[in-house]
């Protein structure tokens, strides 16, 4: 047969992988860490689809933000309607909980969700086309115990996954006092106009916050000086701020503040945080694992009625990547024992035996495939298991099983049904 697909379309995607062993059953190990704090804090799992209508990002995350300026995978239908690939998860949240009734639920509503979002970006390490998140929604809350529980959840997290991250908090007000800060901030960034990138030069007419999220570098030395949120913040903001981080202090989460913290999306008030990876050398940048904030303007945005919220997500490529780098954190996943049998019989009895293991919940290694004692060796020492069972014809026959201590060679005979019993003590030691 001839080949149909070009040898260079049989690739993934730019900014796409497959995902597989090590990395993925880290993955998994996130996500298995992230349900289980979230569950038991009481946040429920919501799915939503893989795609919206585009128009609810649009009207939602603001024309100036790189998300709707560049990144969305936005496509038509064959029907004619307008799509795009969710690029992030909070407005279809928002939008599931007026449009399935959440509002009439007992408030608040508390919600998570694990899964892949999809931008349009450069790719680079941790970032990618198609990445995962993690992300908490606290739906009906306006106290700031909403911003709390989340903060807390995700340093629990960390702090369980033995990560490390630091913390960083900011308010950018309401619409009581934002407005008088945006005024100021335009000013100064008007007076030093001709060092803004192309970007920030348009964005400064659009949305004049985003300026402070700028990488470039000549916009981060002008934000050196910029006016900062904190001294505009009205009385109301400050003291929710203030409420804010007492639940820190009281948790004994440590953080700092930073004053130019605004994240890109226009649908946050008040808090925002982030946590993120300092850089170990000057040339290395920040890097954000996650973040988020509140948004109590996004419920009129999207559906006219007012909703207090906060949400915040973590990235799970970037926690993967800081997990891969630790040792022995896919450890776990590979299984001490590995099963060897020769012969039709041992082969056969195999099966049962297997399954035994698998009650026992004693990870079991085999290759019922293979029947040479070389070759099945040879992968046991590959797999660096600590114990071969080895169930030859004899041992069938006698109702045996050899037990070998892979570092020492030393083996010893034991009854069969007593296998279990003797791995459990044998790995305890
Ligand atoms: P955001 O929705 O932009 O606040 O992102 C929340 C978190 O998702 C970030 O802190 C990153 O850890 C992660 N993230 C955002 N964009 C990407 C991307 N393109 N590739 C990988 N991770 C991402």
């Amino acid at each position: 047969m001839s080949r149909l697909v070009k040898k260079e379309i049989l690739v993934t995607p730019k900014g796409t992988r497959d995902l597989f062993s090590d990395e993925l059953f880290i993955r998994k190990k996130i996500h298995e860490k992230c349900r289980e704090i979230a569950e038991y804090y009481g946040f429920q799992e919501i799915q939503t689809p893989h795609f919206e209508h585009s128009e609810i990002f649009e009207a939602s995350l603001g024309a100036a933000s790189d998300i709707v300026e560049k990144q969305m995978y936005t496509f038509r239908t064959r029907g004619g309607d307008q799509l795009t690939l969710r690029p992030e998860g909070t407005v279809p949240i928002v939008r599931a909980y007026f449009e399935d009734g959440m509002l009439s639920w007992p408030q608040p509503v508390m919600l998570y969700y694990v899964g892949s979002f999809f931008r349009h970006e450069s790719p680079q390490k941790g970032r990618f086309r198609e990445f995962g998140q993690f992300g908490l929604e606290i739906l009906g809350e306006d106290l700031a115990v909403a911003e709390a529980t989340i903060i807390r959840i995700f340093s629990l997290i960390l702090k369980e996954l033995g990560l490390e991250a630091a913390l960083e908090l900011n308010t950018i007000g309401d619409k009581e006092c934002r407005p008088a800060y945006r005024k100021d901030l335009i000013a100064y960034y008007r007076k030093h106009v001709n060092y803004l990138c192309k970007d920030c030069k348009r964005r400064l007419k659009e949305n004049p916050l985003r300026l402070l999220d700028c990488k470039e570098e000549s916009c981060v030395e002008l934000k050196k000086n910029a006016p900062q949120m904190i001294e505009y913040v009205c009385d109301n903001c400050k003291a929710h701020f203030k409420e804010v981080l007492d639940f820190m202090d009281a948790a004994e989460i440590p953080y700092s503040l930073n004053p130019y913290l605004v994240r890109g999306l226009d649908y946050y008030t008040r808090t925002v945080f982030e946590f993120v990876i300092p850089p170990k050398t000057p040339e290395e940048k920040r890097m954000e694992i996650g973040g988020g904030g509140r948004y109590d303007y996004l419920g009129d945005l999207l559906a006219g009625k007012p909703l207090a919220a906060v949400g915040g997500a973590f990235g799970v490529d970037r926690l993967s990547e800081l997990l891969k780098e630790k040792d022995g954190f896919a450890e776990g996943k590979r299984p001490k024992v590995f099963l060897i049998q020769l012969g039709e019989v041992a082969k056969k009895k195999s099966l049962c035996l297997i399954e035994e293991f698998r009650k026992a919940k004693i990870p079991l290694a085999q290759s019922l495939s293979k029947d040479s004692l070389r070759g099945q060796l040879r992968l046991a020492s590959k797999l660096e298991v600590d114990f071969s069972l080895i169930l030859g014809q004899k041992e069938a026959m006698d109702g045996t099983i050899i037990i070998r201590e892979m570092d020492s060679g030393v083996q010893e005979i034991i009854p069969f049904p007593k296998v279990i019993d003797r791995i459990k003590t044998k790995a305890k030691n």
